[in-house]
This record gives structure tokens, C-alpha cells and sequence, in this order.
């Protein structure tokens, strides 16, 4: 079968590899039928993720169809359509009974990272019963793709973490993927505004067809000055942090009003200034983390009921095997004016 095929820092391959197979009776075997490239793969790219090796098939995205089960598996049978999570949950570890499924002692963020993932023609899925979702009839398949990963992360660890409450007011620095989810996911709890924040405006009008109050270019003008202004001087209740380097963070830090949520989504490669002396005397919250996807379950319901629709996520296309293609594409997100790319196999 193909695969895109990591080779070291910046370097990757669309070839022919040995197709999956099952090795535990806990393993499902899924026919890839769309995929996605995440933020996250280009970092893996970069290197930053060492523990990614030589010959790791990356994704960890994706919806498809079960080839074969396990002997133990119990919710799945060939020719099921099936979600794939991001996230790989054992359902019985310590981690799991909190619903901590990032953290499962056998699994959390394994796809495409200690394991081969979801941007090939099959995956191995480990511990499917707790890790896929089926597919319901007649819902958009695309909005499917972005309950693996972006709209869960954007409801878990920047609406949920963020405690967003109805009339609050929020700010969402980045307006990127995961940006534009946390964006989506706020509206289920009525927020009085809803600001976001980028270098493009390209990213930032499609803030407002997502439902974004008031939007802010932080290349031509002053973020914390715009942000306070448009909150009468105090602050915000709630600033998601959806970038993850120390200029963004820093925005977040300095327009929390008293009692605020800091809830960062970002992924750091560096550490931050964290001004403690100016905000020990505020009684505000910093939360941080990686996505469980307990949330998986709630978001297909709401999708089926068409109170959101992640599919408005989708910029590009491409069929699976123009995969690098793909990826130069999502690379210059900004030029090609890139959300999210979906990734069909025929
Ligand atoms: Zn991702
Ligand atoms: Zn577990």
C-alpha cells in the first residue's frame, strides 16, 4: 500500500510500504477513506517531535472503513464505517477510568507519532473498541474528519478548560485549525463576544463567517490595546491561547481580567515570560494540556444535529495519492489561503 513515510527532519516519502496487519485481538484494521494533515505533522517535520523514528508513517486523522477485527473485538465487524480518533484509549488503565484518555498507560497520542498512522491507504487501529466511533447515516463525512482531532482539542482544552460560561467574553489568539474549532465550539456556550486574533486576514474573515464578534490584526495594530478597548479597559473572562509561542501567550497574560481563564491549546517549543507578579493578585486560572477526545462522543451528536458544522473547516482537496502535493499546499497555508485539506482515497 502507499504511505507518506517520515525520513528524519524535513525529509518524507509517498511510497510503497507492507500493508498493516492485525497483531492484537484488540486490533482493528481500517481502510483509509479521508484523511487530513494537522498542524502537528509539520512540527513532527520540523523534528521537534523526536520521538518520531525514521520510517513512521505520520496522521492521526481520519475516517474510514473496518477490513478486519481482532477476536476480541466487540463494537466493530468488517464493512463498518468508522471515525478514527486521535487518541488511543485502552478504556480499563487508571488514566482512562478519569476519562484521561491522553494519557492511557497503553495508548494516548500513539497514531502517527510512536506508531504509523492514518495517511496511507490502511492503518492498524490498537484497542478499537474505545478508539473508533461509527459513522452515522447521511452525515457530512468531512465534518467527521475533524472530530479525530481539532474539534475536540478546540472544545476540551480551550472551551471546556477555558470554562467558557453564557455572556462571557472571549478572545482566541490564532486563527488557524484549531483557532477556528475553539471559535466553533465556544458558540455552544453563547459567548457576548467572541475576538479573534491573527497576522491574516484571510484566516480572520473567515472568523466572521464562523461567528467571530469582533476580529483584530496584530501585524497592523496593538492586540492588548485593541482588546482592552473593545472591553472597556478590564480584560476578557476567557483567552485561548491556539498558536503556542511566547508573543501569543503573552497577549493572552496581559488581557485576562480578574478572575479570567488563560487556557493555552498552543503547542510550545520554548518556554514563556510568565508574569506571576502582576498576576498573583488577579485570582485567574492557567490551564494547559493535550486533547482526551471524552468530549467525541457529545460533538457527533451535535454535528448530526447540525448545531455545528466543522465541514466549513474544509479550504482544499485532493485525492490520497497527491498527498505531497497535500502537504506543500497546508505548508503555505498562508499563500494558498489553507484551513483544512481533506485527503480522499478511491
Ligand atoms: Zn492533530
Ligand atoms: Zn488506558
Amino acid at each position: 500500500m502507499k504511505a507518506l513515510v517520515y525520513r528524519g527532519p524535513n525529509e518524507k516519502e509517498w511510497i510503497d510500504v507492507e500493508k498493516p496487519t492485525l497483531q492484537k485481538p484488540t486490533d482493528v484494521i481500517v481502510k483509509i477513506d479521508k484523511t487530513t494533515i494537522c498542524g502537528t505533522d509539520l512540527h513532527i517535520l520540523k523534528g521537534n517531535v523526536p520521538a518520531v523514528t525514521d520510517g513512521r508513517i505520520l496522521g492521526h486523522e481520519g475516517i474510514g472503513t473496518v477490513e478486519s477485527v481482532g477476536e476480541s473485538v466487540r463494537n466493530f465487524k468488517p464493512g463498518d464505517k468508522v471515525i478514527i480518533s486521535c487518541v488511543t484509549a485502552c478504556g480499563s488503565c487508571t488514566y482512562c477510568k478519569q476519562q484521561l484518555y491522553a494519557h492511557c498507560e497503553d495508548g494516548g497520542w500513539i497514531l502517527g507519532h510512536l506508531i504509523d498512522g492514518t495517511q496511507a491507504e490502511y492503518v492498524r487501529i490498537p484497542h478499537a473498541d474505545n478508539s473508533l466511533y461509527h459513522v452515522p447515516e447521511g452525515v457530512n463525512e468531512e465534518a467527521l474528519v475533524m472530530l479525530s482531532d481539532i474539534l475536540p482539542t478546540g472544545l476540551e482544552i480551550g472551551v471546556h478548560n477555558g470554562r467558557v460560561k453564557p455572556g462571557d467574553t472571549v478572545v482566541i489568539v490564532g486563527a488557524g485549525p484549531i483557532g477556528l474549532s475553539a471559535l466553533l465550539a465556544a458558540q455552544f456556550y453563547s459567548p457576548s463576544a467572541l475576538i479573534m486574533v491573527d497576522l491574516d486576514d484571510h484566516r480572520l474573515a473567515k472568523a466572521v463567517e464562523f461567528g467571530a464578534t469582533h476580529t483584530i490584526n496584530s501585524g497592523s495594530s496593538n492586540a492588548v490595546e485593541q482588546i482592552l478597548a473593545l472591553t472597556d479597559g478590564v480584560g476578557v473572562d476567557v483567552a485561548m491561547e491556539a498558536v503556542g509561542i511566547p508573543a501569543t501567550f503573552d497577549v493572552c497574560q496581559k488581557i485576562l481580567k480578574p478572575g479570567g481563564v488563560l487556557a493555552n491549546i498552543g503547542v510550545h517549543g520554548k518556554p514563556v515570560d510568565f508574569h506571576i507578579e502582576e498576576l498573583w493578585i488577579k485570582n485567574i486560572t492557567v490551564t494547559t494540556g493535550l486533547v482526551s477526545t471524552y468530549s467525541t462522543p457529545m460533538l457527533l451528536n451535535t454535528v448530526i444535529g447540525e448545531k455545528v458544522k466543522p465541514e466549513q473547516l474544509v479550504s482544499h482537496r485532493f485525492p490520497l495519492h497527491d498527498m505531497l502535493k497535500a502537504y506543500d499546499v497546508f505548508s503555505n497555508a498562508s499563500e494558498e489561503e489553507a484551513i483544512k485539506i481533506i485527503l480522499e482515497n478511491d
